[in-house]
């Protein structure tokens, strides 16, 4: 349920609230928007869910007491209206500016992540990807270089300025990855892998959480709320294709998701052309309709030499190819922003 505090409610009142809450056994979740303050109630109330909405209406200070309806509660834009904002070093991600993350699928050497990333960089990416540790279909290809992917990473980091994105598959690397990484992803096969969502709620790095491959929106949006729950606000969801009956691109980009999510989320929304096609060609046209269609970004896969690549090279753009696009993205972008979405 939401309390939705009055305009000009004290602190005092909102503390009143919180306690009642956490009396009950439940946990609140404050949202201050520009008006007033929004309390999310979470836990589970069964049966006593009128009463505790009847105690807590009462309270000095509350305007009204409402249930949300939608299964995703933290998450929801009943809850905070306004855009989740996520700040990294000097960029943000959100709330109307356009994030451009690029590097290799696999991090293979520290000459190819560096090299990318000097290119990504001086072509404008705001942040750089590349996975260290890589969930792989096949036990035999080739399955990343773990943390000494990370340190290259790093100081690719150090090179450039820009912050740095990576994926973590299981619980126990979300602490130690977290010390180095801006960003840590959760990628499509570990979308409902519960305790790894759980430990990436308990770390202060934004998460970056891929959808399933056949996950609905609606799983998408309950698995960020365990990470939200957890007591980690800052999600990005990332759209990377659904599985269809389609086969001539790796996947089916779902676009139309990305407005929906902005009605039903206050969370930024990135389109990941790369994984979404699997064809290097079709990674611009895309890229492009996700920005038109109002995406907070882009993330795509680059290699200096994609013939080459250890993972993903059919789907990676060249260097060259890279620096063509994101000019086009940044155009695109100025012409979409301020327009309405819905
Ligand atoms: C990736 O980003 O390299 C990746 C493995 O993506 P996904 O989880 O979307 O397949
Ligand atoms: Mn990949």
């Amino acid at each position: 349920m939401l309390v939705v505090m009055s305009v000009g409610a004290t602190d005092e009142e909102v503390q009143t609230v919180r306690d009642h809450i956490e009396g009950d056994g439940l946990t609140p979740h404050e949202s201050r928007g520009e008006q007033r303050v929004i309390i999310g109630v979470v836990g589970d109330v069964g049966p006593r869910k009128e009463q505790v909405m009847n105690h807590l209406a009462v309270l000095p200070g509350v305007e009204s007491v409402t249930p949300i309806s939608k299964p995703f509660k933290l998450t929801s834009r009943d809850f905070r209206q306004e855009d989740t904002v996520i700040r990294v070093g000097e960029t943000t991600i959100g709330g109307g500016s356009l994030t451009v993350m690029a590097g290799p699928c696999a991090i293979e050497s520290r000459d190819q992540m560096l090299t990318t990333a000097d290119a990504v960089a001086a072509a404008g990416a705001t942040i750089l990807r590349g996975g260290a540790f890589k969930p792989r279909t096949s036990p035999y290809s080739f399955q990343g270089l773990g943390m000494d992917g990370v340190r290259f990473l790093t100081e690719a980091r150090e090179r450039t300025g820009l912050p740095v994105v990576t994926e973590v598959m299981e619980p126990n690397q979300v602490q130690p990855v977290a010390l180095h990484a801006d960003i840590l992803q959760i990628g499509a096969r570990n979308m409902q892998n519960f305790p790894l969502l759980m430990a990436a709620g308990k770390v202060q790095r934004p998460i970056m959480l891929k959808r399933g491959i056949s996950a609905t929106v609606e799983e998408w949006l309950m698995a960020a709320e365990y990470i939200v729950s957890s007591g980690n606000p800052e999600v990005i969801l990332c759209e990377r294709g659904i599985r269809t009956f389609e086969t001539y691109t790796r996947n089916t980009l779902d676009l139309a998701a990305v407005p929906l999510l902005h009605h039903l989320t206050h969370l930024p929304v990135i389109v990941d052309p790369s994984h979404a096609t699997g064809k290097r060609w079709l990674v611009r046209p895309m890229a492009v309709a996700a920005v038109a269609a109002g995406a907070d970004g882009i993330m795509v896969e680059v290699h200096p030499n994609p013939d080459d690549a250890l993972s993903d090279g059919e789907q990676s753009l060249t260097l060259d190819q890279f620096s063509a696009m994101a000019p086009v993205l940044r155009t695109v972008h100025g012409q979409v922003r301020g327009l309405p979405t819905g």
